[in-house]
């Protein structure tokens, strides 16, 4: 397991309390020893602080940390001004994102699309960061048909990505179709699964509503059907993950990409039953 590309996500806490739960949980899962951790950036710049003082956080620990960094409603000046910081803090490496603003938010700013970021980011910064991309093996909701995203998705590999990371999935057949298809057109990148640890019903079902990840439906019955127990769906959650995942190395995977939710225990759970495997 030492030589997977294997990461761990985490979202900038929003409260001092928030930010000593998420000390705690990391040094819980530094103990896996990932490759790195990432940071998400809220859309529109609204955690611009809490992702740099994050990662420099994690920095300081001695692991390696990547921002994410999304354009939407942003300008050129002020990405420009973002990544000068990430490179006086010695940041190598980066997720490069288009973003949602929330509805009502404003305009769209002035790169549209993460290729336009990709692109942007290498004409200022050259092969300074090592920049992961978003890839959709459920196809990205608001495309116009998945043979288009696949070739948006080629168009930020163009641009200057290195690997991607997907969107969360719990249909390893999606993963492998996605895989064919870009290999087809040349891809040859490393896409890094994204795993979403099943721990709450409720919560599941949201966000993978927003982001258009499909729940199948023996599982969303299943898990339905466990109620307020939440012991249970804890359970049959690492057992679905888990099998996932193992599916998906044995099929080529380079490796998973943890979704952590700022909570220890679900990845922690995950990775000892895979490597006891
Ligand atoms: P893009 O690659 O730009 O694609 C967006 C849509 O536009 C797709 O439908 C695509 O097909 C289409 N498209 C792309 N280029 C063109 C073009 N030239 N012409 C026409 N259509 C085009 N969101 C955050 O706000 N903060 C985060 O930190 C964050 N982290 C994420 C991490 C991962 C690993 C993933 C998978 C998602 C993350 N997201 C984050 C969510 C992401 O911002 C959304 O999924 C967003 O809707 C799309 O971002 P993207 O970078 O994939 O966009």
């Amino acid at each position: 397991m030492a030589t997977l590309d294997f990461s761990i996500e985490f979202y900038p806490p929003k409260t001092p309390d928030g930010a000593d739960k998420l000390r705690v949980a990391r040094a819980k899962l530094a103990l896996l020893q990932p490759k790195y951790f990432s940071v998400t950036f809220g859309a529109g710049g609204s955690t611009q602080q809490g992702t740099l003082d994050t990662v420099v956080e994690i920095l300081g620990e001695g692991h390696d940390a990547a921002p994410h960094l999304s354009c939407v409603g942003a300008s050129r000046e002020s990405i420009r001004t973002i990544l000068k910081q990430f490179q006086s803090h010695g940041i190598r490496r980066l997720v490069a994102l288009r973003g949602d603003l929330p509805s009502g938010y404003g305009g769209a700013g002035e790169l549209r699309y993460a290729s336009e970021l990709i692109e942007f980011i290498r004409a200022e910064t050259g092969d300074w960061f090592h920049i992961e991309v978003a890839a959709y093996p459920e196809v990205h909701p608001q495309a116009r048909s998945p043979q288009d995203d696949l070739q948006n998705f080629a168009r930020k590999v163009q641009a200057g990505a290195n690997s991607a990371i997907t969107q969360y999935f719990y249909n390893a057949d999606a993963y492998f179709a996605f895989m064919d298809q870009t290999r087809k057109l040349g891809i040859d990148i490393p896409v890094v699964a994204g795993i979403m640890p099943i721990t709450n019903y409720t919560q599941l079902m949201r966000f993978s509503d927003m982001c258009g990840a499909e729940i199948p439906r023996w599982v969303r019955l299943k898990l339905a059907s466990f109620g307020d127990d939440s012991a249970s769906i804890k359970a049959f959650g690492l057992d679905v993950v888990s099998q996932l995942c193992e599916r998906l190395l044995a099929g080529g995977a380079p490796g998973l990409h943890f979704y952590s939710m700022n909570q220890a225990v679900a990845t922690t759970a995950l990775w000892e039953r895979l490597t006891a495997a």
